[in-house]
């Protein structure tokens, strides 16, 4: 698989603290993977600089076929190149209905000036419906999002950024207050997803993170502890220790 984004050396340093700590890593062009850590490991910041939220004071993060340097491109331009961030609180306009949202998240991708004239074509209806499939929310289409179910609402978030057709999908904790069944379909949307595109999940959550199936990356300090399947990265000494605060 071709590496679709590789972090090497990168530092952030907030007031004197490194957050960041000469970070590398590399994601794949049609990959799942998981980051876990301990609070204050690093991760949200990690996703900050992906995304071009936060500068890094060094390294590198190059993007793509072309090697492109993500690195002091403006947010905006760093989702148009394929980059996608899911936070954990759902937002999605909650008077619209499901269909709505999708459309507008088509829209979107069309630029900032497509809200002046704007009209879905019969291709953009056709994808609504496939992108309702992909969530689950085909029979809600017409369901106005604020009578959604939590988990429901962020499924149509997810459909939402599918939309603009992310090369990478950064998802912070989408498992956090769903129901079992939840769980499931949100992991199964991931996994369908991470076929033709790289999903990086964010979690807490072991048991979400086993049922992903992938290989898990561990931060901690800002940089990589260890990496490797689940089961492997859950049997080293170090983080062990990590998490029992040793
Ligand atoms: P995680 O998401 O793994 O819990 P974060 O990336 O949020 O970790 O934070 C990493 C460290 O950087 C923490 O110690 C946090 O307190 C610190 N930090 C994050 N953002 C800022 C900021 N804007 N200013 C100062 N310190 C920050």
């Amino acid at each position: 698989m071709s590496t679709l984004l590789e972090v090497s050396g990168v530092s952030v340093t907030f007031d004197g603290f490194r957050a960041i700590n000469n970070l590398s890593f590399r994601i794949g062009t049609a990959e799942m993977r998981a980051i876990i850590g301990p609070n204050g490991a690093g991760k949200t910041t990690f996703m900050d600089i992906v995304t071009g939220k936060t500068k890094p004071d060094e390294g590198r993060i190059l993007w793509g076929e072309k090697s492109l340097s993500l690195r002091g491109m403006s947010e905006a331009r760093i989702a148009r190149e394929g980059v996608g961030r899911k936070f954990q609180k759902p937002t999605v306009f909650e008077d619209q209905t499901v269909h709505e949202n999708l459309v507008m998240a088509l829209r979107n991708k069309r630029g900032p000036f497509a809200v002046l004239f704007y009209k879905p074509t019969a291709k953009d209806l056709a994808r609504v419906e496939v992108l309702a499939a992909e969530i689950g929310l085909e029979d809600a289409l017409w369901r106005k999002s604020g009578e959604l179910s939590h988990g429901q609402k962020q499924w149509l978030e997810i459909g939402m950024l599918l939309a603009q057709e992310p090369r990478l999908l950064l998802v912070d904790e989408p498992a956090a207050g769903m129901t079992p069944a939840e769980r499931e379909h949100t992991t199964n949307i991931l996994v369908e997803a991470a076929k033709t595109r790289a999903v990086v999940v964010v979690e807490h959550d072991m048991e979400f993170v086993r049922r992903l199936n992938c290989k898990v990356t561990v931060l901690h300090e800002g940089a990589v502890l260890a990496e490797g399947r689940l089961d492997h990265v859950t049997a080293n000494q170090d983080v062990i220790d990590v998490y029992l605060g040793r």
